[in-house]
């Protein structure tokens, strides 16, 4: 369980990084903050590439600043998009390579959207138990 306060900075901080998202193809910017156990916030965006294929989203961009800096768990997530639209498949699974059932916010540019969960979103997910 995570304060109101620590809630409202992590998504603040998603929609803060969101101004940085590059994405002049799709034009549908993002912004992610993950809250990691030791209390640090680190961002991504979503940053587009004119190949396509190769862009890559600002869940996963965040994900590897964090485990960049060598910090390896989640605690909280907070998405910014224009819509409060819900990270993809592929982010899903990166983030529960380091996290739990995490609280979730997926939020428009002005805070307004939905709590859900890691596992909400992610269900069954494939894991390092699978791999013994
Ligand atoms: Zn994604």
């Amino acid at each position: 369980m995570i304060s109101s306060d620590l809630r409202d900075k992590l998504i603040q901080s998603a929609c803060e990084a969101r101004q940085n998202a590059y994405a002049p193809y799709s034009h549908y910017r993002v912004g992610a903050a993950v809250l990691t156990e030791d209390g640090r916030l680190y961002t991504g965006v979503n940053v587009e590439s004119a190949s396509y294929g190769l862009t890559v989203c600002a869940e996963r961009n965040a994900v590897y600043k964090m485990v960049s800096e060598g910090i390896g768990r989640i605690t909280a997530v907070a998405v910014c998009t224009e819509n409060a639209g819900s990270p993809c498949g592929a982010c899903r699974q990166v983030l529960a390579e380091f996290a739990g059932d995490v609280p979730v916010w997926l939020v428009d540019d002005k805070g307004n959207g939905r709590e859900t969960t890691l596992y909400t979103l992610l269900p069954d997910h494939f894991g390092p138990e699978h791999l013994t």
